[in-house]
């Protein structure tokens, strides 16, 4: 290794690159012993595409499953896995673009990164708050003037797009199995659409169509079901509003009739939305009640599949349709 190389890097990565250097030396690299591309993705959804899609083709691994892509930081691991990877799979649209470049800036050789959001019609991104998104750059967000709302894997339809992207992709780099990678992303948008039918019809009776996000991260998701927010009371993700803020918060769902306050297992404390639950109820508004929602922005250890992504979604619009009237 070269030390001039990490010592051009940024302090802390310059860090976690003398770790690898030193810590690896003759260990293992992390990769399983098969056949097949390696893909390393960015975060649990879009790692549970990626699964869906290679199948037994080819290995798909995640970097940063416990940590929420708001701005989390690699692991020594996470760049030795890259070290070999053929394909670096990320949502892109501001939330692990940087990530990337740091990722490729110590792979030591060129690694091929999918910039999935990049794949979808600009025409159907949502403005958003991605200023708020990565706490290391809120400066240059500004800068640029880019309010795209990253949250895409949480549209069914973005979802569809990400899987045939992978499935090009993968068939780029293995043609032999380009078929079944195609046939996998043919069966992965047959569940989705099936779960996009399933929330559609649990949805259809419903008059009250709006709910209170915790985080800015629904928007897609509410898109997919023909359903509507008001502002979320966390809009920087892990800070919790100041008084006045969720005075307003209150305020709006009164004057709405917003009585489903969404909460993210992500989020422990979470005592805002109690708060406001509170309030709501204090002020007269009938059954209000808070119901968990899940941006699938982490992974618990071990229940990472390429089943994982619909399932989720699919205990999101129940959750959901269970508590809307
Ligand atoms: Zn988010």
């Amino acid at each position: 290794m070269k030390p001039a190389r990490a010592l051009a890097l940024p302090l802390g990565l310059g860090a976690v690159v003398s770790a690898l250097v030193l810590g690896c030396t003759g260990g293992p690299d992390g990769w399983p012993d098969r056949p097949g591309p390696k893909v390393v993705a960015s975060f649990p959804p879009v790692a549970s595409i990626a699964l869906a899609v290679a199948g037994p083709d080819a290995v798909v691994l995640p970097v940063m499953s416990g940590q929420s892509p708001h701005g989390g930081e690699p692991k020594p691991g996470d760049l030795r896995l890259l070290r070999r990877a053929d394909l670096f799979v990320i949502n892109g649209l501001g939330l692990d673009d940087r990530l990337a470049t740091k990722f490729a800036a110590t792979a030591g050789r060129p690694v091929r990164v999918v910039n999935l959001g990049a794949s979808i019609d600009p025409k159907d991104l949502l403005d958003g708050g991605a200023c708020e998104h990565d706490g290391h750059d809120h400066a240059a967000h500004a800068a640029d003037g880019d309010n795209t709302d990253p949250h895409a894997w949480l549209g069914l339809k973005h979802a569809r797009t990400f899987a045939t992207k992978l499935a090009g992709e993968l068939a780029a780099i293995d043609a032999p199995h380009a078929a079944d990678y195609a046939a996998r992303a043919a069966a992965f948008h047959a569940k989705l659409d099936a779960v996009q039918a399933d929330g559609a019809a649990l949805l259809k009776d419903k008059k009250d169509r709006k709910f209170l996000p915790f985080h800015a991260s629904m928007a897609y998701f509410a898109q997919s079901f023909g359903l509507t927010m008001v502002d979320p009371i966390q809009s920087v993700p892990g800070q919790e509003p100041t008084p006045k803020k969720l005075d307003e918060i209150v305020k709006a769902c009164l004057d709405q009739k917003v009585r489903v306050i969404a909460v993210e297992p992500q989020f422990s404390a979470q005592s805002s939305a109690k708060r406001v639950r509170d309030e709501l109820t204090r002020r007269g508004l009938a059954d209000v009640v808070m119901v968990e929602l899940d941006p699938l922005e982490t992974c618990p250890a071990g229940e990472l599949s390429g089943d994982w992504y619909a399932a989720k979604m699919r205990a999101n619009v129940v959750a959901l349709a269970g508590a809307l009237k």
